[in-house]
């Protein structure tokens, strides 16, 4: 259903986007991937450099882009708490400006567009599994809100330009998702104890390890993103995609440690402000629209994930 489509990947030399990227093209659609390389690599996209349906712009989505093309999806913006915390006022420009500028040149050249947007929407949720519904609790002050408002700020624009200038929108509330390519030192949870069990050094767990989250491997993430932006004209979102599958950091912490063979110990750190207590996505929205739900179990995903690491951690 994609071939002979331009397709605009921001964010496309990321963990996420060069998957989808890949993804595009194996459909037949022409990819132009934007990104100004702040978290992701040539590297990601090497693999694609040769193919004729593939073109590599380094731009920054804060300053205005004019091309034209016939559907966007919108990843450009660092993801990982660390990355997002070392520029914070570049990280809600990126989110603001970026969705703006994208959703300008959508309503220009009539092109039907998709916003990653995040689970952090629901910030520290009091209501458990959270549904679309859900308005969220974020700290609008907090370490973590140049990243949370600013999606949230994302997510507004993209409904205004859906009532006011008609245009396609789809809104996709994204769960933490881990695969290959995540970057090593993202401080992400996933990242960390593969590369820490694989090292051999201590496992951090940070708090009492008590708190939870749900992991969705990249590849059911990109079947959902690809079927999402497939929805008819009225399906707007916003539409949660993750996997309902929940565990604390201290089983993601074993898992790993088996799955490496690892002796790595355990050693606890303080929790940073605002973390998250419990989070799972409901995806009941997800499989009545359009039938999805994640294939893919944790241990199988971390098997490659790890794999993965292994290269990166030897060389
Ligand atoms: P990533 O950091 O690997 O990818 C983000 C990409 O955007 C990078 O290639 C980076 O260089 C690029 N970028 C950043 N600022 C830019 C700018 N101003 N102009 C152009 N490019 C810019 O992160 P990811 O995990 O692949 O995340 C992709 C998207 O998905 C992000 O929007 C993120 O917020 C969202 N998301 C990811 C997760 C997850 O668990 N991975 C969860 C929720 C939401
Ligand atoms: N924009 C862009 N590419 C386009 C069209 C617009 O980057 O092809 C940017 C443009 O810089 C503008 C923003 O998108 O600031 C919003 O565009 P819109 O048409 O909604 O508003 P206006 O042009 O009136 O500011
Ligand atoms: N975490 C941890 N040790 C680490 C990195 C993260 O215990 O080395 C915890 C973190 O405090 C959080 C969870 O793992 O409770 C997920 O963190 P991550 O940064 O991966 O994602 P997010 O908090 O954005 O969901």
């Amino acid at each position: 259903m994609h071939s002979n489509q331009r397709v605009l990947v921001t964010g496309g030399a990321g963990f996420l986007g060069s998957h989808l990227c890949e993804r595009l093209i194996k459909e037949g659609a022409d990819v132009l991937c934007v990104d100004n390389f702040y978290t992701g690599t040539r590297r990601n996209v090497e693999v694609l450099l040769g193919s004729r349906s593939f073109e590599l712009m380094r731009h920054d989505v804060c300053f205005p882009l004019y091309v034209e093309v016939d559907q966007i999806y919108n990843l450009a913006c660092p993801a990982s708490p660390i990355h997002y915390q070392f520029d914070p006022v570049q990280t809600t420009k990126t989110s603001v400006h970026g969705a703006i500028n994208m959703l300008g040149l959508a309503k220009r050249v009539k092109a039907k567009i998709l916003q990653a947007s995040t689970s952090e929407v629901y910030g520290d949720p009091e209501v458990h599994p959270q549904p679309e519904s859900y308005w969220g609790r974020v700290n609008p002050i907090g370490l973590r809100s140049c990243y949370d408002e600013g999606k949230r700020c994302a997510e507004t624009l993209f409904f205004d330009y859906w009532r006011q200038h008609r245009l396609r929108i789809k809104v996709v509330r994204i769960f933490n998702t881990y695969g290959p390519r995540m970057h090593p030192n993202d401080g992400r949870v996933v990242s960390n104890f593969i590369t820490q069990a694989l090292r051999g050094e201590p496992i951090t767990i940070y708090g009492t390890g008590e708190q939870t989250r749900s992991f969705c491997y990249v590849d059911d993430m990109i079947d959902a993103l690809v079927l999402t932006m497939k929805t008819n004209d009225e399906f707007t979102g916003p539409v949660n995609i993750g996997n309902p599958g929940e565990f604390t950091m201290l089983e993601l912490a074993e898992k790993i440690l088996r799955l490496t063979g690892s002796r790595s110990k355990l050693v606890h750190e303080p929790l940073p402000s605002d973390d998250p207590r419990q989070r799972q996505p409901d995806i009941a929205l997800a499989r009545e629209q359009f039938g999805w739900r994640p294939k893919i179990a944790l241990e199988d995903g971390l098997r490659e994930t790890i794999a993965y690491f292994r290269d990166i951690v030897g060389a």
